[in-house]
């Protein structure tokens, strides 16, 4: 029998795909190849739910799956991440009248969105994140950072009533039991005035691009706007805002606390048999467009984390002839989890030539393309889409 859905619990429709041995990190540093290859495994059973529009991993052990200091999620080093980040925040604060109010983020990683609102005017910051690390985030009385989960298991000192706005990024695709998550914060502000962001990747575009390597074990929940709408609902919020962002890749909705139960329109239906029919081919066709470089080890992966895991992990036979590089120092010298391979600085490539550069995330392939041309590093460039 199929298990039930995360966020309306009638029984799965679909079973999208099934893949055994996956690596259950892609962005924990490993110092040894002998450590990237004993990293565990576990089964994606990639279902999806058709009377919400959601997809989620059926086989998921959450016990599996650690956040700590070796966690090494940020982007942040990319100048357009950043820019994409400062910009942001700043409409937030815009929008939603954040200046000289406070805001708590759930899932804040190193900080650096906390620190972009105190730039764009909010008061007063405070974020949830076991891999924060205090050394790497700025040192500012207006922010306060606790590496730990939210909600904290220790009776952290939190004047819940003075917040004004909570965010999540890029966190709730990682929370096994979403449903519950929801409710639990939603009976933490009861009758308080406040507002509730959350960003998650766009189910929408992982099925019409057939991104096989936006799936990963760390991702437990693949959200579409009907399904994070849905999930606001019977957790007793009303969606104000819903859109998509950074090329489609990122959803973002806002919603209020709300007394009663909103009624949800009914789903559009999305193309779940189509990704089904496609993913096949898909990988098919990138495995013919990159053996022949990786077998003669002449095939460069630009960015080392989860879609490069994600890619390695289908297509095994790249793991020994490719080059890895990646913009993060505190990824360099290290090892992609569940291969041998070293991650590079790019400039160690410096004047290197490869028959193939494949660029991870095709929304940084202007800068990636640009520091190529400077640190003089030659091939042929192309993106996952
Ligand atoms: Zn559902």
């Amino acid at each position: 029998m199929m298990p039930d859905c995360p966020v309306c619990q009638h029984r799965a429709t679909t079973e999208l795909l099934v893949l055994q041995n996956v690596p259950v990190h892609s962005v924990r540093l490993a110092t040894s190849a002998e450590a990237a290859n004993a990293i565990p495994t576990g089964e994606i059973q990639l279902l999806a739910c058709e009377h919400c529009n959601m997809a989620w991993n059926g086989a998921f052990d959450p016990k599996l799956v650690h956040y700590d200091g070796n966690y090494e999620e940020t982007q942040a080093y990319s100048p357009r991440f950043q820019v994409f980040q400062q910009q942001f925040a700043a409409q937030l604060v815009k929008t939603f009248q954040l200046e000289g109010k406070t805001v708590l983020e759930i899932g804040c990683g190193k900080g650096e969105f906390l620190e972009a609102l105190l730039d764009a005017g909010a008061a007063q910051v405070i974020g949830f994140d076991p891999s924060f690390d205090p050394t790497r985030a700025r040192s500012d009385a207006r922010m306060t950072v606790y590496a730990e989960l939210y909600p904290p298991s220790r009776n952290v000192e939190l004047t819940l009533p003075g917040i004004d706005f909570y965010v999540c990024k890029m966190t709730l695709e990682h929370v096994f039991q979403p449903r519950a998550f929801l409710t639990q914060l939603r009976t933490a502000i009861g009758n308080h005035d406040c507002l509730v962001a959350i960003q998650v990747p766009a189910l929408e575009r992982i099925l019409s691009t057939t991104a096989y390597w936006d799936i990963y074990y760390e991702h437990c929940n693949y959200f579409s706007a009907d399904a994070l709408a849905k999930l606001f609902a019977v957790c007793g919020f009303a969606v104000i805002e819903s859109e998509t962002i950074f090329d489609d890749q990122y959803l973002n909705v806002v919603a209020r606390p709300v007394d009663v139960e909103q009624d949800k329109s009914p789903c559009t239906p999305l193309p779940f048999a189509a990704f089904k029919h496609k993913l096949h081919t898909e990988l098919a066709a990138w495995r013919e467009r990159l053996q022949p470089a990786g077998t003669r080890q002449t095939l460069l992966i630009w960015g080392a984390a989860s879609k490069a895991v994600a890619l390695l992990s289908a297509l095994p036979e790249l793991k020994t002839g490719t080059t890895l590089v990646d913009i993060n120092p505190h990824k360099h010298g290290t090892y992609l989890p569940a291969t041998e391979l070293v991650i590079h600085d790019p400039q160690q490539l410096r004047d290197r030539r490869f028959e193939v550069i494949l660029v991870a995330n095709p929304i940084y392939l202007d800068e990636v393309t640009t520091m190529l041309r400077k640190l003089g590093i030659q091939g042929e460039i192309i993106a996952l889409n």
